[in-house]
């Protein structure tokens, strides 16, 4: 690739927005995370892909089917970031503030990346 020339490569891309810049660090990990998750797995239109299902800010993140969180980017993406960063930095992000009390019943996993049960 030319130094300084953009292209577009359709699937084998990521467009982040101006808002990118001003997220926290560990949205800007989850971000990336969430993006790669599009690049694996099965095609579009495969019906099996990862697809966005739902966003963690979305009412309807929690309430997806077994199926669709397995399939889903932001669950996906959200699963590996907790496994890197830990669950305390984690869940300390904006986005998933509503969704505290869901993560509080589940294992933890500590800033040094040990599963926590109790
Ligand atoms: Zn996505």
């Amino acid at each position: 690739m030319e130094k300084g020339k953009t292209i577009k490569a359709p699937g084998q891309s990521v467009f982040v927005t101006n808002g990118f810049a001003s997220q926290a660090a560990i949205d800007k990990k989850w971000t990336v995370l969430h993006e790669m998750t599009h690049f694996v797995g099965p095609r579009d239109g495969t019906g099996i892909q990862i697809d966005d299902h739902a966003y963690a800010s979305d009412g309807k993140f929690l309430s997806l089917t077994k199926f669709q969180k397995l399939h889903n980017a932001e669950t996906i993406s959200l699963f590996m970031l907790e496994a890197c960063e830990g669950t305390t930095k984690t869940v300390a992000s904006n986005d998933l503030a509503a969704h505290k009390a869901h993560f509080d019943t589940f294992p933890k996993v500590s800033p040094s990346g040990d599963i926590v049960t109790s």
